[in-house]
């Protein structure tokens, strides 16, 4: 079994209220932080932990806190990502909903580290269960002396305040967030400036994903150097991962960097195998953004070694840019599953969350999903392909935030893997439009169910 350390009592009875969740041990770290150490012992606990953000980029934690601007008399504002709305990730709503107080410990901790006196929890609006469940947590740490004035005699004022958001994909793109917080449209900022530098209400921020922020409380706990014992180089502790499609057992799974992404898909103890006997065909392992991998390639490096689930095992192989780890939302295909289908899929989503600043995104999204549509529904020809591709290139690298990429990577990726599929659309317009692409047609590189 792989340590846990975020999920640890998740079937524990009331463990979403104050009072269980403290029995077991909650509101150590915010004892042992503010009580025994300075805000900077604690950024360097989270720099030895090795932490990388779990929202997406995976850009260093603790890193990101020391870039944290500090001029004297202006306030310092530590804002959490709750905005999860990348297709296939759910993990930080599963935290939010099961163990709330987990995500609060670790924002008065980050809190403290940062100098905040004023943090907020943004969570995506049509969330609104999770949105009650975190006010009524906050209430709870705050009748328990854990947030408000002086907490626990120490000095230290903190309050926490809930800000459903705006209802918009691009909302969860950290400087959209803060235009949101602000009372704004959700429109990416152009950076420079850095939200470290001139974040909300222009003075220095910090943004964290709901994990992340979570994720400092075990390192406060046991120290940096402990957390990192967990996991491979770069990739360290745990994650969180949302696992969904054809899989015996979908669910949120905590596990150790580092493992074998086989053993995550066809061991019991997480996905339990594919559903229904089908063979595997490919696998999304971080969210709708980041690039599908055909399954001889999900399982496998390019060298022929196991791909782990680490930053740098899913990223290596050549693939288009950027890391496959993303937000953690491993999506499995089975053998029937159309690739065009679910890249024109992805497509119109990411046409429909355009926010319309930029030209390659706004315009390169909606030409992407008409060419798409017509391969898909059987108008295609041969030249769409390659004309696809040069839409994508035009995006990806040339937007402002990275939803451009995120719109490009997936149309980029399956026709570099799956190019047939396109062909055979193109080639078999008939039965294009009754279905999915032949059984027959993709013999290779499909894996046994009991591999
Ligand atoms: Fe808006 Fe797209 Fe440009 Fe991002 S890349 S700022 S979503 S138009």
């Amino acid at each position: 079994m792989g340590r846990k350390l975020l999920l640890e009592h998740i079937n524990v009875p009331g463990i979403n209220t104050f009072a269980v969740y403290r029995e077991k041990g909650g509101y150590r770290a915010v004892e042992k932080a503010l009580k025994s150490m300075t805000a900077e012992d604690v950024v360097e606990e989270v720099k030895k932990s090795g932490l990388r953000g779990r929202g997406g980029a995976g850009f260093p934690t603790g890193m990101k806190w020391s870039f944290l601007a500090k001029p004297e008399g202006v306030p310092r504002y530590l804002v959490c990502n709750g905005d999860e709305s990348e297709p296939g990730t759910f993990k930080d709503r599963y935290l939010m909903t099961y163990i709330p107080h987990a995500l609060i410990e670790g924002m008065i901790v980050s809190s403290y580290a940062l100098g905040a006196h004023t943090s907020y929890i943004y969570i995506r609006g049509e969330m609104m269960p999770q949105i009650r469940i975190m006010e009524k947590a906050i209430e709870e740490a705050k009748a328990a002396g854990f947030l408000g004035k002086n907490i626990l005699g120490t000095g230290y004022d903190l309050e926490i305040y809930v800000q459903p958001g705006g209802g918009a994909y691009i909302c969860g793109e950290e400087t959209a967030l803060l235009e949101s917080l602000e009372g704004k449209r959700g429109n990416p900022r152009i950076k420079p400036p850095f939200p470290a530098v001139a974040g909300l209400y222009g003075c220095p921020t910090v943004v964290n994903n709901v994990e992340s922020i979570a994720a400092t409380v075990p390192i406060v706990n046991d120290g940096g150097e402990e957390y990192a014992k967990i996991g491979i180089e770069r990739s360290t502790g745990t994650k969180l991962i949302s696992a969904s499609g054809n899989i015996a057992k979908p669910g949120v799974y905590e596990i150790e960097m580092g493992l074998p992404v086989e053993e995550f898909i066809f061991s019991d103890e997480y996905c339990g195998g594919m559903a229904n006997g089908k063979r595997l065909k490919a696998v999304v392992a971080g969210g709708s953004s980041v690039p599908i991998l055909p399954a001889n390639l999900i399982l496998k490096t390019m060298k022929g070694e196991p791909r782990l689930m680490t930053y740098e095992s899913l990223a290596d192989g050549g693939f288009v840019s950027g890391t496959a780890m993303g937000s953690g939302g491993f999506i499995v295909f089975d053998e029937d599953q159309c690739i065009v289908r679910n890249t024109y899929n992805y497509t119109r989503f990411y046409r429909h969350e355009s926010c319309g600043q930029c030209s390659p995104c706004r315009e390169g999204t909606g030409w992407m999903e008409k060419i798409l549509y017509k391969i898909e529904h059987g108008h295609g020809d041969m030249s769409d392909i390659d004309l696809l591709w040069q839409v994508q290139q035009k995006i990806e690298g040339n937007t402002i935030c990275p939803l451009g990429d995120a719109a490009a990577w997936p149309v980029a990726a399956a026709i570099r893997h799956f190019r047939d599929e396109f062909e055979w659309h193109i080639l078999n317009p008939e039965a294009s439009l009754q279905g999915n692409y032949g059984l027959a047609h993709y013999a290779d590189p499909l894996v046994p169910v009991t591999e």
